[in-house]
């Protein structure tokens, strides 16, 4: 319990998820001092057509490694199956758990209206996490812990009811996250067909237009106390 409680925890489904949907507000804060983590459910092992998911499980763990590296992030996946995720019992209280040891201040997941349901697992698995975690009912190995804020950033697989409520100005980080990105095989186009560098790029430009800033993230807020936490991420 020595070690700095976490200012920013970012769950995501599959490695990449967060580092592209939010990797900027992420480097922004750590190039701030600020303490990051990044926690992947699963490694996304299982989204390659031609490698197996074995292999590319070994690719992913290099790949996001080095973009937590590039973000100052720390970062570290849980066991689950790629496209296999189960929000069970067990499931909810690994999240608890981690909830507990990294103490963050705010969380940033996936919004559940997504069309791939390892994200929407992925939402109620942190959500119910998050509550469990600061439940002092939840009797664990450590105490509880209340996390203040959750923010969902912007996915292009979570659009349903979508809204964006927060501009982060991610000028100042934006080569942080793009160098962080291209990490992944993924993000360079090498993987599958949808361009994701393009998708994202052009995003953070829109976003930025909309903040009347040069490059922006929006995040959709989940309790009423934002305006706390907006003055937080400026
Ligand atoms: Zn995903």
């Amino acid at each position: 319990m020595s070690e700095k409680p976490c200012d920013i925890a970012a769950f995501g489904a599959h490695a990449a998820d967060v580092e592209f949907s939010c990797g900027g507000v992420l480097a922004k804060h750590a190039q701030r001092g600020d303490r990051v983590a990044i926690v992947h459910l699963t490694l996304g092992e299982a989204g390659h057509p031609e490698m197996s998911p074995a292999d590319y499980a070994e690719q992913k763990k290099v790949e996001c490694r080095q973009a937590a590296e590039a973000l100052g992030a720390e970062v570290r996946w849980l066991s689950h199956v790629d496209a296999a995720l189960a929000a069970t019992p067990e499931a909810e209280l690994e999240v608890c758990d981690l909830i507990r040891e990294l103490r963050p201040r705010i969380v940033l997941t996936h919004w559940r209206g997504s069309f791939h349901r390892d994200h929407v697992l992925s939402h109620h698995l942190v959500i119910s996490g998050m509550a469990l975690a600061r439940a002092t009912s939840c009797r664990r190995a450590l105490p509880p812990h209340s996390v203040s804020h959750v923010f969902f950033p912007e996915n292009w697989e979570d659009p349903q009811g979508f809204r964006p409520e927060l501009y982060i100005d991610i000028s100042e980080s934006y080569d942080r996250w793009l160098e962080a990105a291209g990490k992944y095989a993924l993000f360079r186009g090498e993987v599958v067909s949808f361009p994701y560098r393009q998708y994202y790029e052009s995003l953070a430009s829109i976003r930025g237009t909309e903040a009347r800033c040069g490059r922006a993230a929006a995040l959709m807020r989940s309790v009423e106390v934002w305006k706390t936490a907006q003055a937080y991420l400026d």
